[in-house]
This record gives structure tokens, sequence and C-alpha cells, in this order.
């Protein structure tokens, strides 16, 4: 079974980064041939900062090792070193609905909040995400909740391509955690945490020292009244509530029962404490894989030779099926 999913080297990553997707990465190099992309290409789609975005890409990348990605077991790259990933984009966008982009949310809430341009990249994102995920015949695609449209898109694709074209595309699965699918911003409960959106207060940052996360826990918004229950109109607490869950491995219900005498202060004081002790390892190997840039890039370099085998042969088989390019004669689409 093969596994795929990018994540953006904008920012900081987060804890709803952390706990919505890179913990599935790491399971998944247990469950399949597992594949994961550092997108810097989706990254140029909103205002960014061209000396940082290098950066950016190797500490994403050291995050990832830290959390147990392990280049014997999966393939680890940057999007931008796979060229396949651009072509596909292009071609796919023969079969894409011109107003499915429109309705994704994601754009019009990336859009509204973009102070000089609305890029036309932003509007082509689920396009080159889609892509991404076909370019290696994905069976399943480990993301948090706030992607489930894009892949119901990604899917519409590879059946319009298939129906179109010729079978060549495998329609891909979602795979979203149980718990944890959608981390809140703790100052803004009713929005998702989020790289490009950071309210630094609100968003907890993987690389956080001990003190920030325990203050900005200390601070998270919750409500005026108390129970420490998920609940509408409890949705801070409802945030903290799956936080724990998500961090200890458990379920909500048991969180809930844990704390039904609590107060909101020892509450925070706990899942604080819990959130510290589940990130501190990763913050202290993330150290030591940062510092070595050299392996890093040789890490992703590696990776990327391999991801372009594959890649490179999904792509010949779009070109043949679409009648782009010269007649190779190697054989009908798959
Ligand atoms: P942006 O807001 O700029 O899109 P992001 O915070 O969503 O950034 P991405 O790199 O786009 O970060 O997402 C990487 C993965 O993290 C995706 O699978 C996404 O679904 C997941 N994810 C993002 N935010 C959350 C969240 N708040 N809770 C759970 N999972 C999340
Ligand atoms: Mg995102």
């Amino acid at each position: 079974m093969r596994i795929f999913s990018g994540i953006q080297p904008t920012g900081r990553k987060h804890l709803g980064n952390y706990i919505g997707a890179i913990t599935q990465y790491v399971a998944g190099q247990d469950r399949g041939d597992a594949v994961y992309c550092i997108v810097d290409l989706h990254a140029v789609t909103v205002e960014f900062d061209p000396s940082e975005l290098r950066e950016r890409t190797y500490d994403t990348a050291a995050i990832l090792l830290a959390a147990g990605l392990d280049p014997a077991r999966c393939i680890l790259f940057r999007q931008s070193d796979v060229l396949e990933h651009s072509e596909l984009a292009w071609l796919l966008g023969a079969v894409t609905a011109y107003g499915d982009l429109g309705r994704m949310t994601q754009f019009k809430e990336k859009a509204r909040k973009q102070r000089e341009l609305v890029s036309a990249g932003l509007f082509f994102y689920p396009v080159l995400q889609a892509a991404d995920v076909l370019a290696y015949r994905t069976d399943e695609v480990p993301v948090g909740d706030d992607q489930r449209q894009h892949i119901e898109l990604m899917r519409d694709i590879a059946i319009r391509f298939n129906n179109t074209f010729g079978e060549v595309f495998v329609v891909p699965e979602h795979r979203i955690p149980a718990v944890g699918a959608r981390i809140m911003d703790l100052q803004n409960p009713e929005s998702k945490m989020s790289t490009s959106n950071a309210s630094d207060e609100g968003t907890v940052y993987v690389l956080d020292e001990p003190e920030a996360i325990e203050r900005k826990f200390r601070r998270a918004v919750t409500d005026s009244g108390s129970g420490v229950r998920r609940a509408p109109g409890k949705a801070g607490v409802t945030n903290l509530i799956d936080i724990l869950a998500a961090v200890r491995n458990g379920s909500p219900e048991e969180i809930e029962r844990e704390f039904a005498d609590a107060g909101y202060g020892d509450f925070k004081a706990a899942v604080a404490a819990a959130v510290i002790e589940y990130l501190a390892p990763v913050r202290e190997r993330y150290e030591q894989l940062r510092g070595d840039e050299a392996s890093l890039e040789d890490a992703l370099a590696e990776g990327a030779t391999r991801a372009r085998a594959i890649a490179a042969a999904t792509l010949a088989d779009v070109r043949r099926a679409m009648g782009v390019g010269p007649n190779l004669g190697v054989g009908p689409p798959r």
C-alpha cells in the first residue's frame, strides 16, 4: 500500500500539524510504502520571504526526522526537486473544473487574508496537491480534517482523467485521525491552528520552549462557565480535551471522567505539562539534526532520486495517455 502526504515549509510547524499529520506519517512507515514531501512549491502561493524559504525547508525536514521519520523506511523529499510534480499539475488542469477550484474553502479563506495579491497559484494550489498525490499512485493520504475537500477534489480529478484518457491513476482515500484531526487556535478556538495565520499566542509550536507552552495554555481562551466537558459553546475547552486525548493516545471521554471535578486552571496546567513532555524529545533531536545542513540536504537529495523514479513512470503513462510529447512506443497506459 502506498501512503503519501505533503507538508508546507511555511513558518514554524505547530501542534496541529504534529498531532493531525506528523504522528500519522511516523505510523505510516510501518503500515505501507510511505512517501512524504516538503511542499516548497505550495509555499509560494501566499506572500513569502525568498531568503527564508530554503531555511524553513531544512527546519521542516529536521522536525520530521526528529519526530521519527526514517529515510531507511520512507521516502522524504523536497517537492521542487522532482519536476514531474509541476508538469503533472499543469496536465491535470485539463481535467479540473474551474468552478470547483473557486469553491474550495481554503482558497476563499486564504484569499481573504492576503494583503496585496491573491495569486493564481493560490487558486491552482489543489491541482498541484492532486499532482503530488496522484504521481505516486497513492492509496492513502494521511492529513488533518481541513484537507477533506482537497482530497475529494483530487479523487474527482483522478476519476475524470481515468474516464477521459484511460486508467492511469489510483483514486486515493484519505486517512484522518479519530482524535486531533482539527486542533484549534488557543486564542480563537473557532479557527484551526494554522501556519500562515499565526496568532502567536494561540499557536503552540513544536519547537516552543516549555515556558512558552505553559504560558500559552494558561492563557488559552475557555468560557465563563465551568466543567471540563465537550459541548457546543465550549470550543476552547473542547479543544483542550482533544489535545490532551491525542497527546496521551487516549479518548476524550477518559479525559472528561478524569477531570470531572477539576477547575479550568488545574486542567490547563495538566494539558500544558503533557504537551511539554510530549514535545521535549522532538525538540532535543531537532537541535542536533538542524545543526548539520549538509546531511539534511543529502537526505533530501537522496529522497528526491527515489521519488523521481516513481513519479517519472507515472508521468510517462500520463503523457502517453494524453498524446503529449513523442510516441515512445512503450506499451499502452496501465
Ligand atoms: P496553512 O494554514 O498555511 O495551510 P497549515 O498549518 O495547514 O498551514 P500545512 O503544512 O498546510 O500546515 O498542513 C500540514 C498537515 O497538517 C496537513 O495534513 C493538515 O491537514 C494538517 N493540519 C494543519 N492544521 C491542522 C490543525 N489545526 N489540526 C490538525 N491538523 C492540521
Ligand atoms: Mg494547510
